[in-house]
């Protein structure tokens, strides 16, 4: 059907050509890189397969071990809205430790890095809130080592505390939890860790193995032994990057400035970036012209887990992209113009998405384990109901698994979640609110509502069946 489409040709046409050639086809069935080419020939067209291309050109080698150093954690603030994410990452900014730097760091670039006094460092996403962080996971880029969560100790684990626990759950990303506020008189910080101990969330304090501090991101008490805990935390990741190749990484923002051109500014996740790289970021490239640190100071290098503003490329990638580090500039030009192309062919074809009515289909063939449903309900009863009722549909073949549920109106970040977790999005007495309904349609992400419990559960087992009739 996709290739009829490309070549302009009939369907019928080209699988009586296919019969001719002793295949036989159907309209929906995919056929391998062999089989198209020759068929392709037939009428005339030669097949360039570019996403292939793509991914041999930018394909990354393993690292030996022996050449593997380590780097600095990478880190998202993440929390319910006024909770105080800005402010905590506004005091490590401006109060940041660097022996002989004063004044801090008093631009925004997107992220930035710290030395604590103990010599070692972190690198924080300047963009926070899970959404950001989700956003990005939904483009494919895994940036962040571990989540800082920040909880106001006057108020309570909030709707959006507990979205954005699932989010970093969901991306196997750590978390350290920031009890904030402990300055006001009215601050509990007690009851907080009570609150996350009956989500079976239990910090340190209450014997569990969740690191969590106390903390004033206005006083700044606190933030110093927080951040102790984060590194603690990256240590056991045992986070490390081959600094002797060319730079690979992700791109955190980028903007066009009026003077100065495109200033993207990216993080290196692995190799060395330098001045006079050609660069590929999604669908733009250029020449490094010159590059600044989160200080404005212009640098000539850019280790792992160091992020830089860089001048050069011939427009704006987008936040999530990936780049690379390539020896020519012809080859960075030439594979940009393919994806162009590639992106532009993929807008118009399907993307396959889990969805309700096609996992039977997958169970069967093995391609399928996991079946991740985000829940959303009216009231916290039905949605316990159902959490308990979908767990139970678990078989040995496929593990059903709520990655997230709440009460409340199907939102654009339930989407955003279900997109980079490949999950489905079950609501009960709810609809999709704001902007959810099209982007789930933009994103191809199965949406189902009811308001009887047991259609609702028997749509999932009917599902994992097989026997769900494939429709939207
Ligand atoms: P965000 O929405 O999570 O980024 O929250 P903000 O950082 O913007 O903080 C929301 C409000 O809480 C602001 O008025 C801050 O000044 C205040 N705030 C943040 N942290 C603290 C704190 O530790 N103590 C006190 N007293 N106020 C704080």
């Amino acid at each position: 059907g996709e290739l009829a489409t490309m070549m302009d040709v009939g369907i019928n046409d080209i699988i009586s050509k296919c019969m001719m050639l002793g295949i036989m086809v159907t309209m929906n069935q995919r056929l391998d890189a062999d089989t198209l080419s020759i068929v392709a020939e037939e009428f005339g067209f030669t097949v360039d397969f570019v996403a292939a291309d793509i991914e041999e050109a930018i394909q990354e080698e393993e690292d030996a071990p022996e050449d593997l150093s380590p780097r600095a954690p990478i880190v998202t603030v993440m929390g319910h809205v006024d909770h105080g994410k800005t402010s905590l990452l506004d005091y490590i900014r401006k109060e940041n430790v660097i022996a002989g730097e004063s004044g801090g760091i008093t631009q925004h670039i997107g992220a930035y890095g710290v030395q604590l006094e103990n010599g070692q460092r972190i690198t924080f996403l300047d963009t926070p809130g899970h959404e950001a962080f989700t956003a990005m996971r939904a483009r494919g880029a895994q940036v962040t080592d571990i989540a800082i969560i920040v909880i106001a100790a006057d108020d309570d684990v909030m709707p959006q505390t507990k979205e954005a626990i699932s989010h970093a759950q969901a991306a196997g990303v750590p978390i350290v939890f920031a009890i904030n506020k402990i300055d006001r008189p009215t601050a509990n910080p007690d009851k907080i860790k009570e609150k996350l101990a009956a989500m079976n969330l239990l910090v340190e304090d209450w014997g569990g193995k969740i690191q969590s501090h106390d903390i004033s991101a206005k006083t700044g008490l606190g933030v110093g032994e927080l951040l102790e805990k984060v590194l603690l935390e990256a240590e056991l990741l045992e986070l490390k990057a081959n600094p002797d190749k060319n730079a690979v990484g992700t791109v955190v923002e980028a903007f066009l400035d009026k003077g100065r051109g495109y200033v993207s500014t990216i993080l290196v996740q692995n190799g060395t970036l330098k001045i006079g790289d050609y660069l590929l970021a999604g669908k733009h490239s250029g020449k490094i012209k010159a590059m600044y640190d989160e200080r404005g100071k212009k640098v000539k290098t850019a280790n792992p887990s160091t992020p830089v503003s860089i001048l050069g490329l011939d427009g704006a990638p987008q936040a999530g992209d990936k780049f690379n580090v390539f020896e020519d500039e012809k080859d960075a030009k030439q594979i940009a113009a393919k994806r162009t192309q590639l992106l532009r062919e993929q807008s118009v074809r399907t993307q396959r998405r889990t969805t309700l009515g096609d996992i039977g289909r997958r169970i069967k063939i093995g391609d399928f384990k996991e079946l991740n449903i985000i829940l959303k309900g009216d009231v916290d009863g039905s949605v316990e109901a159902l959490t308990d009722s979908f767990q139970k549909l678990s078989t040995e073949e496929i593990e059903v698994k709520i990655i997230h549920k709440a009460v409340g109106a199907i939102t654009e970040s339930d989407v955003l979640l279900a997109s980079a977790s490949d999950a489905i999005i079950i609501g009960f007495n709810v609809r999709p609110a704001g902007n959810a309904r099209m982007v789930a349609d933009k994103e191809e992400i199965d949406i189902r509502t009811y308001s009887i419990i047991y259609d609702a559960i028997n749509d999932v087992k009917d599902a994992m069946e097989g026997l769900l009739s494939p429709e939207m």
